[in-house]
């Protein structure tokens, strides 16, 4: 779980950056991605449109050019007044070219820059000239296009004379675009400056009720846990608060628990020690105090020190389950045994109430359990059975055991436990008949240190009694522990 909080934000634990920062990125960029994209694409396709305009331009004008010169007879040398010359030049000045007529032994006839006049021009496109191909062709990089055209023999059928060259600058239609491009790109600068603006205003909006949720929350961080956290602006933080204020509330039971878990192990720690206390001062107030007076008021004692004993002993093995509720130590028991064991212990108990202590182990049954703790919930039961018992009483201890769990029943002939009680019981220090749980040294933790075992084992307990009648306590517990 934590593994993939952490591939959901990688930065997790490195460092903590305000939720502002990822609104405002994913505003900005949903924003100006899809305006650069647009732009770049118009721009773009405005910058194709014109070269293709002017390329297409620059072929007629050619075309019309090479048709003059093959009428004129140019290439046979018929026209000599120099007036296509002129017309040659006059074309490659407006499209701020060069062109270049070469005739049929790839020598150039005419060259507008005068500069390689009889030199020879076999160059590719020429060549796919003279077999009857126009090609035309733009630099990118350059920004030029060159095109070749041939001019026919004004004879009909006569065949391709030569060939009429333009090599021209794209510079003049490029510049307006260039113009376009650069407005674009301040347009979209200014569109982003705004966004951004925007996108803070926005997000600091949105987040004004965090702010005051978190006021709230350091309100109850300095004590006042009654300060009203409900948070209802958006889901999410009516959410957050109902969450908050679970945990709160479960922080102030636990809280009042522990509060009255202290004062009880203070008012079960004072009564036998107001009791020694009595028990002395008496001693103490008379005089001539026979020999078994004193013996019976330093029994009397004895058994309160008994009581404190036993108080404190519960309350440390309470404690020390609390504390190691991870470590149980767990073995392969064979149940029957370890029953019959936790019995031998506990017959003379129920021997001198002359109560009859049965076993009844329907399989053997083998389980992971921690011994030690288990031993102490299953004594606990059956000295609760002896104890609340009445004279020649019996209680019957029951094995039972299916595919996945073992039952252990401790069944007793006692005063039972009436039914607005039952849930109680296992509450620390309660008791339904104070006078007798004391009477027979109960410290009122017995069943709660059952539980605590049995919810360990992740078993369960439950219990059905009726007063006067006796009662049937009954675990559940896997045979396998998984932790
Ligand atoms: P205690 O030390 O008082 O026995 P426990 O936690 O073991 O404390 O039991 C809590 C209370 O539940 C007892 O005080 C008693 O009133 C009642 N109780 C427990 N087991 C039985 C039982 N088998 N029959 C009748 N009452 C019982």
């Amino acid at each position: 779980m934590e593994e993939e909080r952490r591939n959901l934000l990688p930065w997790k634990g490195k460092f903590t950056v305000s939720l502002k920062l990822p609104v405002v990125l994913l505003l900005v960029v949903f924003g100006l991605v899809p305006m650069v994209l647009c732009t770049v694409t118009v721009v773009e396709s405005f910058r194709q449109g014109q070269i293709d305009s002017r390329m297409m331009e620059v072929q007629n004008q050619c075309q019309i050019l090479s048709s003059k010169l093959t009428r004129t007879g140019y290439l046979k040398g018929e026209n000599k007044d120099g007036l296509m010359d002129n017309e040659i030049s006059t074309m490659a000045d407006i499209y701020n070219g060069r062109i270049v007529v070469v005739n049929k032994d790839f020598r150039i006839v005419q060259d507008s820059f005068h500069l390689a006049e009889k030199r020879m021009l076999v160059a590719e496109e020429v060549i796919r000239c003279f077999q009857g191909e126009t090609s035309s062709k733009y630099n990118r990089e350059k920004r030029y296009f060159a095109q070749a055209f041939p001019i026919y023999n004004s004879a009909q059928d006569q065949g391709i004379d030569g060939v009429l060259v333009i090599i021209a600058s794209a510079e003049t239609v490029l510049s307006v675009v260039d113009t376009v491009a650069d407005r674009a790109l301040l347009v979209q600068l200014m569109v982003f400056l705004a966004l951004l603006l925007i996108a803070l205003m926005v997000i600091t909006m949105l987040m004004r009720p965090f702010a005051k949720f978190q006021g709230k929350l350091n309100h109850v961080a300095e004590g006042a846990l009654d300060t009203d956290i409900s948070a209802d602006w958006y889901k999410e933080t009516r959410d957050i608060s109902r969450a908050v204020e679970r945990t709160l509330s479960t922080l102030k039971e636990v809280d009042q628990s522990r509060q009255e878990f202290v004062s009880n192990v203070s008012h079960e720690l004072k009564t036998p020690i107001t009791s020694i206390r009595v028990l002395a001062d008496s001693l103490m107030g008379m005089e001539d105090v026979p020999a078994e007076l004193y013996r019976e008021f330093m029994e009397d004692i004895s058994v309160e020190i008994d009581r404190e004993s036993k108080i404190i002993d519960d309350l440390l093995t309470l404690v020390r389950m609390d504390k190691s509720k991870a470590e149980l130590n767990i073995t392969q028991v064979n149940i029957n045994g370890f029953v019959k064991q936790i019995l031998k212990r506990l017959r003379p108990i129920a021997n001198r109430r002359k109560i009859e202590l049965i076993f009844e182990s329907i399989r053997e049954v083998t389980a992971d359990v921690d011994e030690m703790k288990l031993s102490l919930a299953i004594s606990n039961l059956v000295e609760n059975a002896i104890k609340y018992n009445q004279e020649e009483g019996w209680v019957r201890v029951t094995l039972d055991a299916d595919h996945k769990f073992f039952y252990v029943k401790v069944a007793d002939s006692g005063i039972g436990i009436p039914e607005e009680e039952q849930n109680r019981i296992f509450e620390r220090f309660y008791r339904v008949d104070k006078a007798r749980s004391r009477e027979t040294g109960g410290s009122g933790l017995g069943l709660s240190i059952t539980r605590s075992v049995v919810l360990m084992h992740k078993g369960v307990i439950k219990i059905s009694s009726k007063t006067g009648e006796g009662s049937i306590f009954t675990l559940r517990i896997p045979l396998n522990y998984i932790a």
